[in-house]
């Protein structure tokens, strides 16, 4: 069986760390298995999904290197559902109900009163049809509910294992609104079946949903796919992120300057035996994914892992990859300067600051002038590799001064901040008249 899985979004809202997760684990999982990835756009709510929205998901997929091979939107699909539709009905499997939320809502509570669960009772299984014609009369449309067995459904979870969920403690789901719009669950269902998906990965919110499209399925006789249900994220805290998530959206990420690789690193081997480690590509992630090194526990979300990794891929970045970042940043002064502080930068525009550094102007901070007016008199001649350290070794000898007291007032003067690349490497960048001007107290 050759694998194919979706990506299944609504396109009516930014992307966040959750779905992206999800995206990636499918195309992880796709791409590790030499199979293919669709984007699916969910927009049957055509009130709520925007072109912006569509645009924005498109955007980030492609940011974050996750290519699909077909795409497709399901506002495109009507006939196809209405076509399952017909056939669900024309089964018995799908039927009209003309009760308004208010008469479903006072059921529901009369139901917890006496104890009971709040089940749909299925009450427009027994309507007459003189009875349904006297609703349409009224001016009532009917919504369509998918007539569940009413069993216990079974599946081997690629992520759970052994899962099941007993469609007979659920209510009916209701496939198509009074409105005529289908929900959700229909959809999805036609659609895996005409794409051929294998395999539908997805959080573990959606499992009671799999027991009730897995019999939609069967009513449509169609083949089961493979299941798995992902462990949702969790904040560092241990709390849930979904309340949280509207604040971590990928494009907000882009603009803080993070790395897709570090975003991708991170969300693919949370939740995973994998070491937290940055990936050297997108499908080097994919090589080495497997579902069986999930956890059945939530994955915990810290951004402090993210901020690390992403460090992390800034350091091991080549400067042919950096070189055009740089351009557009005015900030590409050659290998050397890019070898010497990619292992300082958190985020790659900290590169600006590390360029002004060597190119200056910057504001020496000199707060013992005796002392680097003795430094400046030792200064060497060249100022190649070596010349730091027969500088500072040449200053701790007539001074006296070391460690952070023989350091530190040179960085001061030389950089302006207590905090930057090594000093051995920059001074040859920085270059000795610059030097010498800087420890004259000179901006230069
Ligand atoms: N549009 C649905 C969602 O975002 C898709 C769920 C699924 O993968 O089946 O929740």
């Amino acid at each position: 069986m050759s694998v194919k899985v979706r990506f299944a979004p609504s396109p009516t809202g930014k992307l966040h760390v959750g779905n992206v997760r999800t995206a990636l684990v499918n195309w992880l999982f796709a791409k590790g298995q030499g199979g293919s990835f669709v984007l699916r756009i969910d927009d049957t709510d055509l009130a709520r999904s925007t072109p912006e929205f569509e645009q924005g998901i498109e955007d980030d997929l492609s940011w974050l290197g996750l290519t699909w091979d077909e795409r497709y939107n399901q506002s495109k699909r009507f006939d196809r559902y209405e076509e399952a539709a017909a056939r669900l009905k024309a089964s018995g499997r799908l039927y009209p109900a003309y009760e308004t939320a208010d008469e479903l809502d006072r059921r529901r509570k009369v139901q917890l009163s006496r104890g009971l669960p709040p089940i749909y009772d299925r009450a427009a299984l027994e309507l007459t049809e003189d009875q349904k014609a006297a609703y349409e009369a009224e001016g009532r449309r009917p919504h369509w509910r998918f007539k569940l067995e009413g069993k216990r459904v079974a599946w081997e979870d690629l992520a759970r294992g052994h899962a099941e969920v007993d469609t007979a403690s659920m209510s009916d789901p209701v496939l198509i609104r009074e409105d005529g719009l289908f929900l959700y669950t229909l959809p999805s269902v036609v659609d895996d079946i005409d794409m051929a998906i294998s395999h539908i990965i997805r959080g573990e919110d959606h499992v009671t949903n799999t027991g009730a499209q897995i019999e939609i399925f069967e009513a449509l006789g169609a083949t089961i796919p493979g299941f798995a249900h992902m462990p949702l994220l969790v904040g560092a805290d241990g709390a849930a992120l979904s309340k949280r998530l509207g604040s971590l959206s990928i494009s907000d990420m882009r603009d803080q300057g993070y790395e897709p690789i570090a975003i991708t690193s991170h969300l693919g081997r949370i939740g995973t035996s994998d070491p937290l480690e940055v990936a050297e590509s997108v499908q080097a992630l994919g090589a080495s994914f497997a579902f069986t090194k999930m956890g059945r526990s939530p994955a915990r979300y810290d951004t402090a892992d993210l901020d690390r990794l992403n460090a992390q891929a800034l350091h091991v970045m080549d400067y042919l990859t950096a070189q055009p970042r740089l351009q557009t940043l005015d900030a590409d002064l050659g290998e050397a300067f890019w070898s010497v502080v990619r292992g300082n930068l958190s985020r790659f525009a900290d590169v600006v600051e590390m360029a002004k550094i060597v190119r200056g102007p910057i504001q020496p901070v000199i707060e013992d002038a005796a002392f680097i007016d003795a430094a400046a008199a030792l200064l060497p001649e060249v100022i190649d590799d070596t010349a730091w350290s027969a500088w500072t070794n040449a200053v701790k000898t007539e001074t006296g001064a070391k460690g952070k007291a023989l350091f530190m007032p040179l960085r001061l003067a030389l950089t302006g901040q207590a905090h930057g690349p090594d000093m051995a490497a920059m001074a040859p960048l920085i270059g000795r008249e610059t030097i010498q001007r800087r420890l004259k107290g000179e901006a230069a």
